[in-house]
């Protein structure tokens, strides 16, 4: 009877294996395995993972919701609610939103024949033109970019009316779970860049799909499946992670962005500052970001003024624990033409600046010197009138 025990050392190496069962580590260790036993109630990967459960477990509790999908990215994110969609169908857009968002939409009109209608959804009087045989909205609010406010509400009930079947998407990612909650106002789906306020260091991507209909998330779990979109263990596991201070670090860019909200409305170089509107029904706080318009004379300067500040950072990153600051124009709304920014109102003088954790004095003095820098009309002592929008954060 030959001995059924291996005995080469590679064989035996190739099978040695810790008890897992014995191991008790104090937070979830990273299932870096893409391959479970059979007797695995994970299968997978790319199908399921306990990081990527956990992450999803996190975030549906944040939001008070039943489900949570995640996938690699925002876009992924917006790429498989749209596999909702069939040919033919008509979907709603808002007309401000994430350029590459607006951009996508284009392309799946083409690839799928659809019918795309864009919309001013902030405007009560543009819900009555949601169409009959609407089938998907999908919208941001505050909107990316001027912060403005679409009602949740008016926007569902206006579809249901039209549509019952039809869903309603709002990309939460600005807002977030914190401070506002578009499922408990009727939306089918919240939809986030996790890359954003969730993993909060620019050091990870990723994004999720929260749903109250469990039919709808297991559709969504079949095709994340067969389409590969599901977060990687890696990135799972540090989003979990940043998650664990995602509330602290939520209400300091609130206590910060409200105090730099002031400063920069009375600052001569700034003619206005967007905020959004805090009504404590739809949206209870706010984050890190606001947009301001720079003075006319000096949006040719914004290259300038940029580089003269010493505490934001420049690029596409934002909502992280340092500050940074972007041109829309270029940065995130870049993909799309002169002439469809025209008709969004996006114009070169508009900037968009995050704060991070920084102390609110030593960014004042940042944004202070660097317009200062650009200011020459300031030394020929020229006045300029400013306005200030939205209610207070
Ligand atoms: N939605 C919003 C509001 C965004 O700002 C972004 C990215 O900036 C996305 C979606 C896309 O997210 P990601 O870059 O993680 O794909």
């Amino acid at each position: 009877m030959p001995d059924p025990k291996p005995n080469h050392p590679i064989t035996c190496a190739l099978h040695e294996q810790i008890d897992n069962a014995e191991t008790r580590p104090v937070v979830t260790p990273l299932y870096q395995n893409s391959a479970f036993t059979a007797d695995s109630p994970y299968f997978y990967t790319r199908k399921n993972n306990p990081n990527c459960e956990e992450l999803e477990r996190v975030v549906a509790r944040v939001e008070e919701a039943p489900h949570a999908i995640t996938v690699t990215t925002g876009m992924a994110a917006v790429s498989l609610v749209s596999r909702l969609l069939s040919p033919g169908d008509h979907l709603v857009v808002n007309s401000l939103v994430y350029g590459c968002s607006y951009k996508y939409f284009q392309r799946l009109r083409r690839s799928l024949d659809l019918k795309l209608t864009l919309l001013d959804l902030s405007r009560p009087s543009e819900l009555e033109k949601i169409p009959a045989d609407v089938n998907m909205v999908f919208f941001e609010t505050p909107t990316n970019p001027f912060l403005h406010s679409v009602s949740i509400r008016g926007v569902v009930e206006r579809t249901r009316a039209m549509n019952p079947s039809a869903l309603v998407v709002v990309d939460n990612t600005w807002a977030t779970p914190l401070f506002q909650k578009p499922l408990a106002h009727g939306a089918d789906v919240s939809l986030y860049s996790a890359t954003k306020y969730f993993s909060g260091h620019s050091d990870v991507m990723g994004g999720l799909l929260v749903l109250r209909c469990a039919d709808l998330a297991e559709r969504l779990r079949e095709e994340r499946f067969y389409s590969g979109a599901i977060l990687d263990p890696h990135s799972a596991w540090l989003l979990r992670r940043s998650m664990q201070t995602f509330a602290l670090r939520m209400k300091e860019h609130q206590r910060t962005t409200g105090i730099m909200a002031e400063f920069l409305e009375d600052l001569p170089q700034i003619t206005r500052v967007y905020r959004p509107d805090v009504d404590g029904q739809q949206l209870v706080g706010y984050g890190g970001i606001l947009f301001c318009d720079l003075r006319e004379d000096l949006v040719s300067r914004y290259q300038e003024f940029a580089s003269q500040l010493r505490l934001f950072g420049t690029g596409t990153a934002m909502a992280c624990v340092t500050s940074m600051v972007a041109q829309p124009y270029s940065g995130s709304h870049a993909s799309m033409t002169p002439a469809e920014k025209f008709e969004m109102g996006l114009d070169e003088g508009l900037v968009r600046l995050c704060f991070g954790m920084e102390e609110v004095d030593d960014l004042k003095r940042d944004l202070r010197q660097a317009l200062e820098a650009i200011d020459i009309q300031d030394r020929c002592g020229e006045r300029y009138s400013r306005q200030t929008t939205g209610i207070g954060i």
